[in-house]
């Protein structure tokens, strides 16, 4: 028995690094999948690869209109919403001395805004099922402590743990049959940090430095992260809601 059979899963940033390897899992798991993202041309290409149980779906995260369209175009084409997947993300390399505002603005308009969108409708369209839905909201070791870089990445991570719980507690309350939980994933090697890994910090190149920060002594990969979407996207979850799950390489610890 497949894990994730009959479920229709939306993956906002699916066309990319963790976003792309959950496409790929849940489709393997035997969902259906909405790969949906702002970059057309990957999107298409990897609902292509997936076969007649994907599809490709234009959306920009902060964008209320075409969190509607996608829904609704969702439940028109494979006949229902039971999950969702807030992967979109952006990130930007300053400090709070150097960040503007429009960089602020951008980082914390995809990473949280779209986050509440993406959450608000999922749960207007799921809130009527009998079926069992799940949201997994992606934040990051940097939405649990500090670290002195990247201000507005910090501050829209901590946002989206705390609104997964606000958005569990909701739905518990009112009887809805939707879980909601928050991931944390340590640094992963995806195209979001490939330019840093790049760069020379403190005498090492940045990938050195971010292996450094890790116990276990290297990166994550966007399928160890997709192995915990997974289960949280299925019903092996059924008990957790309103809860962060840290995948990390023992950063926190
Ligand atoms: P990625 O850059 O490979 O993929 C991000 C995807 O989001 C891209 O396909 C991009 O087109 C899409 N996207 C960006 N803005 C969008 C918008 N406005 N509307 C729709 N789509 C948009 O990055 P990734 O590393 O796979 O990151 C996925 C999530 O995991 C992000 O939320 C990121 O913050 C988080 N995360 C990543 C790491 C890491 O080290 N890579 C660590 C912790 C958390």
């Amino acid at each position: 028995m497949a894990r994730v059979e009959g479920k229709t899963v939306i993956v906002s940033g699916g066309a990319s690094g963790i976003g792309a390897a959950s496409c790929r899992l849940l489709v393997r798991e035997g969902a259906k999948v909405v790969v949906a993202d702002r970059d057309a041309a990957r999107g298409d290409a990897l609902a292509a690869e997936l076969g007649d149980r994907a599809a490709f779906m234009a959306l920009d995260v902060v964008d209320e209109a075409s969190w509607i369209k996608v829904v609704g175009d969702t439940v028109v084409r494979f006949g229902g919403l039971h999950g969702l997947v807030n992967g979109a993300g952006v990130g930007v390399a300053t400090d709070v001395e150097t960040s503007s505002l429009g960089d602020f603005r951008h980082v914390y308009r995809v990473n949280g805004l779209g986050v509440f969108l993406g959450c608000k409708h999922a749960v207007l369209a799921m809130k009527g099922n009998a079926a069992p839905g799940s949201i997994v909201n992606i934040s990051s070791v940097l939405g649990l402590r500090g670290m002195g870089r990247s201000p507005a990445y910090s501050a829209s991570k901590g946002a989206v743990r705390l609104l997964s719980k606000n958005v569990a507690l909701h739905c518990g309350q009112r009887g809805y049959p939707i879980r909601c939980n928050s991931v944390h994933p340590g640094w992963i090697d995806t195209p979001m940090i490939a330019p840093r890994l790049e760069m020379t910090v403190e005498n090492m190149t940045g990938r050195q430095w971010l292996e450094g920060l890790h116990p276990i002594g290297r990166l994550g990969t966007a399928e160890e992260i997709a192995n915990l979407i997974l289960f949280l996207i299925s019903d092996e979850s059924s008990f957790s809601t309103g809860a962060e799950f840290v995948a990390d390489g023992g950063v926190t610890a």
